[in-house]
């Protein structure tokens, strides 16, 4: 009897098609975003829509990314199989999921405990053993285990925080989402690749993007359980 194939979703099938189509090219990533579940990261009543290449809300007024941004950061990331990379804001845990299995070891921080509850949760049901998380301000990034070899923002910010330039480790690349000022609705903000080599800091400009911002310090309930991380 021949062997049984594993099932294929026809949903994430149809949007890594449409991702290809939209420029992401690398066939790790495309792999990746077919086998992570989007439904499963998202409120029941959207699970739906979970495959539409679209924002949707999640817990604590906060919103999972569109999944051709994730694609395109994860992209931009040039992440290899060794690689340790920390991303801040864990959210629903989604972009920890894609980045899951094209790294070596995943470090996510979020500032919102019943989010990060969630996307734990989340990796658990799905067996993502290599993404460890903590609860905290991840504009201090996770400084015990630092050097990174990759940096993700998921949040927009003004400017990219010292402190996370220097835990990029040598020949590290750092994506973020950067508000290029205004105020209120007409803030625009493009995502921006900071590469560390020999010589320093080198910076591009890549697409126009729409995150919510990054909040520095814990929501005010979750000040006393800060910083309680999960073992690894
Ligand atoms: N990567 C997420 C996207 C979440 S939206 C996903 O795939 O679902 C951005 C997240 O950043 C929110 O959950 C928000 O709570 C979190 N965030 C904002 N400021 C933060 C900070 N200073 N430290 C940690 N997380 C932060």
């Amino acid at each position: 009897m021949a062997a049984e194939a594993p099932l294929r979703d026809t949903r994430a099938i149809a949007l890594v098609m449409a991702l290809r189509k939209q420029g992401i090219a690398d066939l790790r990533v495309l792999e990746a975003m077919e086998k992570t579940p989007r439904a499963a990261f998202v409120e029941e009543p959207f699970a739906p829509s979970a495959y539409e290449n679209s924002v949707l809300p999640i817990a604590c007024g906060q919103t999972i990314s569109q999944p051709y941004v994730v694609a395109y950061m994860t992209e931009a990331l040039e992440v290899g199989p060794r690689m340790r990379v920390l991303e801040i804001g864990t959210g629903s845990g989604y972009q920890a999921a894609v980045l899951s299995p094209l790294c070596r070891r995943v470090y996510t921080v979020e500032r919102h405990r019943p989010l990060l509850d969630g996307a734990r949760a989340r990796f658990e049901t799905l067996g993502l053993h290599n993404v460890v998380s903590k609860h905290g301000d991840g504009l201090k990034g996770w400084p015990e285990q630092a050097p990174f070899d990759r940096i993700l923002l998921a949040a927009a910010v003004e400017e990219v925080p010292e402190a996370l330039i220097d835990q990029l480790a040598p020949g590290g690349i750092l994506i973020a989402p950067v508000a290029n000022g205004g105020a209120g609705e007409s803030i625009s903000q493009h995502l921006t690749k900071i590469i560390r080599d020999e010589k320093g800091i080198t910076q591009q400009v890549l697409i126009p993007v729409m995150f919510v911002p990054m909040v520095p310090g814990l929501p005010q309930e979750a000040r006393k359980a800060d910083g309680k991380e999960q073992k690894i």
